[in-house]
């Protein structure tokens, strides 16, 4: 920070959060300034650590009075560089990574209050010390936060038995861009008294305020459990096993995964330790049905099942897991699709969502136009199949350039992203907008949305100062 303003705005942070905290040296802020897939590089002024909810007003306030803006970030494992500031270097960067406490659990109202900075692994596990289950789970939990999951209304691997992060979510605590706190730290399950505020936030990236707690619902923990791993011919015939087994397991089905050949083998190639246990399919579908009641026979019924299924033709082949380690391999080959496909180089990634039963025809279509306009590309396909969202990556053709190959990124977005739309899908369906997909809200939203939408936006943050450049 060099001229008088910054020098003031440094002291003034300094004050707020202590020296320590504050990070302004190149080599420091770097690991803050760019995104998890290293797409997105920004610079900064600083990076602030603040411990507490006042501290974050503290921060606010301090930029609010300078004319700068915030970016709050979490645990930046985001998919869309909603958390990399841009390249002006006039931003700081509010990590909440400090703020982790868990601040209350409340075990007749299954409610846990926890601050924004704490990762979703250690909100699941004092869900299960508290002989509990938070349901939200996807592959980067280790590293990512609760107020990034609420940010990002993120979805992952429950999301057919218990929704997005939307659904989980009943009170949050937010510093609003004028520096002012909302204590909205509700548990109620039942509250009409007007608009439902901490919707906005849900989902928002930051851009309307800073996450600093939140009131999560909690659920009865499973015990037992059924996971296999089934080879089908194709999306459609995962579309119609998905269709067989809701009606057999009822609300036990909690994932329903599709995968494609390719994109396991992907796993399988980084990770050598992963198993390889139906070769020779080019698709497969991985299941899970949980149940609460320890009488239950929910892989009992899993396996008769996908048997009646593979009879009737519409499974190939199944594999059960017979304990707990063996389902946490299968869910591992699904897992690390996106760790690979890192390690692999670079792809053109849409996180969509369509009707379910538009995916099989969405699939045929889009492989049609895509090879036609690419010859060769390599199609990384996998997915929440139960709820909807493909993961629908392309890679360059064998031997050819990556780095070359992303230069037709806005061509392989208009080809998936027009018949997404087509479909009566969404060009995001879990990852959010972020910087990354920015352009394309303008092209797929209606005039109507995009008007309601910067008027929200206008309303809480007049200055534009909240994660500016991101979503709208
Ligand atoms: C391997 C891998 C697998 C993934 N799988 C899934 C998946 O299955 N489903 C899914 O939905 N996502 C998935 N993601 C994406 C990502 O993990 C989620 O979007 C996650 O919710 C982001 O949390 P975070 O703490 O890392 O947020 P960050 O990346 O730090 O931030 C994301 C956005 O939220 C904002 N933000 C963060 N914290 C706050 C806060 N406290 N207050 C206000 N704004 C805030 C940021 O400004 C940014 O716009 C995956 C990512 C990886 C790397």
């Amino acid at each position: 920070m060099a001229d008088n303003g910054a020098t003031t705005l440094q002291s003034r942070l300094e004050a707020a959060v202590g020296k320590a905290h504050i990070l302004t040296a190149e080599a420091e802020m770097a690991p803050y300034l760019t995104d998890w897939r290293g797409r997105f590089h920004g610079h900064a002024l600083a990076v602030a650590r603040p411990q507490s909810t006042p501290e974050v007003a503290a921060v606010v306030h301090a930029c609010v009075e300078a004319g700068v803006a915030l970016v709050p970030q979490g645990g930046n494992t985001g998919q869309c560089g909603g958390a990399t500031p841009d390249a002006s270097g006039h931003a700081v960067v509010v990590s909440l990574a400090r703020m982790d406490r868990v601040r209350a659990i409340d075990h007749d109202n299954a409610t846990l209050t926890v601050e924004a900075g704490a990762t979703l692994v250690a909100v699941q596990e004092a869900a299960r010390e508290a002989g509990l289950m938070f349901p939200l789970s996807l592959a980067a939990e280790g590293s990512c936060t609760i107020g990034g999951n609420l940010s990002t209304n993120a979805g992952g691997t429950a999301v057919l038995r218990y929704g997005n992060t939307r659904e989980l979510v009943l009170g949050v605590e937010v510093v609003l861009p004028d520096g002012r706190i909302w204590d909205g730290l509700r548990g109620l399950r039942k509250d009409n008294t007007g608009y439902d505020l901490k919707q906005l936030f849900i989902g928002a990236e930051g851009t309307l305020g800073i996450v600093t707690a939140v009131v999560v619902k909690l659920f009865a923990a499973p015990r037992s459990r059924g996971t296999a791993l089934v080879a089908v011919a194709d999306a459609g015939a995962a579309v119609q096993l998905l269709r067989r087994l809701k009606p057999v397991l009822g609300d036990r089905l909690v994932g329903f995964e599709l995968m494609s050949a390719y994109s396991m083998q992907l796993s399988q190639k980084h990770m050598p330790a992963l198993p390889d246990p139906l070769p020779g399919h080019p698709w497969y579908a991985l299941v899970q049905a949980d149940d609460s009641a320890d009488t239950s026979t929910v892989a009992e019924l899993l396996e008769s099942a996908l048997g009646a299924a593979i009879e009737a033709g519409i499974a190939k082949d199944a594999t059960i897991a017979q304990s707990l380690e063996q389902a946490a391999d299968l869910w591992a080959l699904r897992e690390n699709i996106a760790e690979a496909q890192r390690r692999e180089g670079p792809n053109i990634k849409h996180d969509i969502s369509l009707p379910v039963s538009a995916i099989p025809r969405f699939l045929d279509e889009a492989a049609g136009a895509l090879t036609l306009a690419f010859p060769g590309l390599v199609f990384v396909t996998f997915g929440h199949l139960g709820d909807g969202n493909l993961h629908y990556n392309l890679a360059a053709p064998p031997g050819a350039s990556a780095d070359a190959f992303m230069a037709n990124t806005e061509r392989a977005n208009r080809i998936v992203h027009d018949l997404v739309a087509a479909h009566g899908g969404s060009i995001s369906a879990e990852h959010g907008i972020g910087q990354m997909k920015r352009e394309e809200l303008v092209r797929y939203k209606s005039e109507v949305e995009l008007d309601l939408m910067r008027a929200i936006k206008r309303a809480l943050d007049p200055r534009g100062t909240m994660n500016p450049g991101k979503v709208l």
